[in-house]
């Protein structure tokens, strides 16, 4: 389901749902997630944020309709399409559904630059174009020479940190759009930005946040067949490095903490380590 429940006014009447000014997420305004049963409030179903997950999809990879269809909200919102090359900064799970995502909507090229090696060696089961340690490879070099100098057509930074942010405008060529895809914490999200390139080349900074019904709804058509790279379908089983009962639940949090996973599903029915 759409898990971040819409009001059905406010913002909602103009087909933003994702930006509702009450809007109510599951687990947090609602129990539930987190259990073999969960109780759909009436809202959610008249606003329709349940959406029906055709046959054939595995419920594991059903599992990522959420995280997939914030990325489907941060690619629709950069504009990508055929032909793009796409900077995708940050490696974790949200950064390589991110390229992913991209590529399914046309991009040509997707470039993920990610600090940690670890996660970067994960990446490289995704048939992502071209993987950058910025730590170790000038990525301002890579993206112009992916580029013939010109800049990428769209970044979206998928990393909690600021100077990504800041370096992305020096990323994109002239009418590129960045997209602020990871949120920074209250106090720390203030940016210096060189305001010259964002006048004189007409760059979008847009925003990406949560995503809507109709997203979900691209989101599961994605995983179940949607591609990642040119000849593998839409990767959900490699995200999906670990699985749980409900009593390995402080296990799948300990992992997550640990950043050794990339995501970890929780089967409520199930018991202890399924794989
Ligand atoms: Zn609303």
């Amino acid at each position: 389901m759409a898990t971040s429940i819409s009001c059905g006014e406010c913002y909602c009447r103009r087909g933003w749902p994702n930006l509702c000014m009450a809007l109510a997420p599951m687990g947090f305004s609602y129990a539930g997630g987190m259990a073999e049963y969960v109780t759909i409030p009436a809202r959610a179903l008249r606003n329709g944020h349940v959406v029906k997950v055709p046959p054939g999809i595995p419920a594991v990879s059903a599992a990522l309709a959420e995280p997939t269809s914030c990325a489907v909200n941060a690619v629709e919102n950069c504009g990508v399409g055929p032909g793009d090359v796409v900077v995708v900064i940050g490696g974790g799970p949200l950064g390589i559904l991110n390229a992913c995502v991209a590529r399914q909507y046309g991009a040509a090229r997707v470039i993920l630059s990610g600090r940690n090696t670890t996660r970067l060696k994960q990446a490289e089961a995704f048939g992502i174009d071209v993987l950058v340690n910025p730590q170790q490879t000038d990525l301002h070099a890579v993206v112009l020479a992916e580029t013939d100098g010109i800049g990428a057509d769209a970044v979206i930074v998928a990393a909690p940190a600021a100077d990504p942010r800041e370096q992305a405008i020096g990323l994109v060529r002239k009418r590129g759009v960045i997209c602020l895809f990871a949120s920074l914490p209250a106090g720390k999200s203030v940016l210096a930005l060189d305001s010259r390139p964002i006048h004189y080349g007409e760059l979008k900074i847009v925003g990406a946040s949560d995503s809507s019904p109709r997203q979900v709804e691209a989101a599961v058509a994605l995983l179940g067949s949607g591609r990642c790279s040119d000849s593998g379908h839409f990767p959900a089983e490699k995200l999906v490095t670990h699985q749980f009962g409900l009593p390995g639940i402080y296990a799948a949090f300990d992992l997550m903490q640990r950043g050794e996973a990339l995501r970890v599903v929780l089967r409520p029915a199930g018991e202890g380590v399924i794989a």
